[in-house]
């Protein structure tokens, strides 16, 4: 299968490496196992992988760096392996760019769904338009519909749905959000989860069901569970 996805798995626990990269090709997915951080990252650079599993608890290179240096020059969706209980790595992880993030020990299941989730991410469409579920965002209009439902939104929630809808799945920081959307705030204020307050009244007027989701801990996502 050449044209199969490439997943880069950077992880040095041998046995958790080899067991992912079984499962991976079981369902028809390229991979590249990398041990460390350096090796992973010229992984990275020589394959171009399509996604990337990363343990953060790495040698040489931890994984926290790999994917700042990663988001120096590309997108590539990027899932995050944790410890448990270690809700600093997390944020830091996902402030330094990655998309998602998995505690250890975590199912097999739920890996493959989050990588489906980010291969099929949504890119606007020449139209304009993004699409999650039944939620439409006409991003030149400025418009944005929940099954043909018109809702009004204020410039900044408009901007702050476009930024979950750009990313769907995408697992977002407070610190992440805000960064974007108010980058003239200086962190630390409770703008994000008042205005994601306000997005859920707006989206949910008519009993829809929910779409952005709070990651306790960590932030918001916006998907369709
Ligand atoms: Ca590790």
């Amino acid at each position: 299968m050449d044209d199969a996805p490439l997943i880069l798995i950077v992880e040095d626990e041998k046995e958790i490496a080899k067991f992912i990269d079984l499962e991976l090709r079981a369902e028809g997915y390229a991979t590249e196992v990398a041990y460390d951080g350096v090796t992973g990252l010229s992984a990275f650079r020589e394959k171009a992988p399509d996604l990337i599993v990363l343990d953060l608890m790495l040698p040489v290179l931890d994984g926290i760096e790999v994917a700042h240096r990663i988001r120096k020059t590309s997108n590539v969706p990027i899932v995050i392996l944790t410890a448990k209980d270690r809700v600093d790595e997390k944020v830091e992880g996902l402030d330094a760019g990655a998309d998602d993030y998995l505690v250890k020990p975590f199912s097999i299941e739920e890996l493959l769904a989050r990588i489906r989730a980010h291969l099929r991410r949504v890119t606007p469409s020449v139209t304009g338009e993004v699409r999650v579920a039944d939620l439409v965002m006409n991003l030149d209009g400025r418009e944005a519909f929940r099954d043909g439902r018109r809702i009004e939104l204020s410039a900044k929630e408009f901007e702050l749905l476009e930024t979950f809808a750009r990313s769907p799945g995408k697992v977002f920081s407070r610190f992440d959000i805000e960064e974007k959307v108010w980058p003239e705030y200086t962190g630390g204020s409770n703008v994000v989860d008042v205005y994601v307050g306000y997005l859920r009244r707006k989206l949910e007027a008519e009993g829809e069901r929910r779409l952005i989701h709070t990651v306790r801990g960590v932030g918001y996502v916006l998907r369709d569970e």
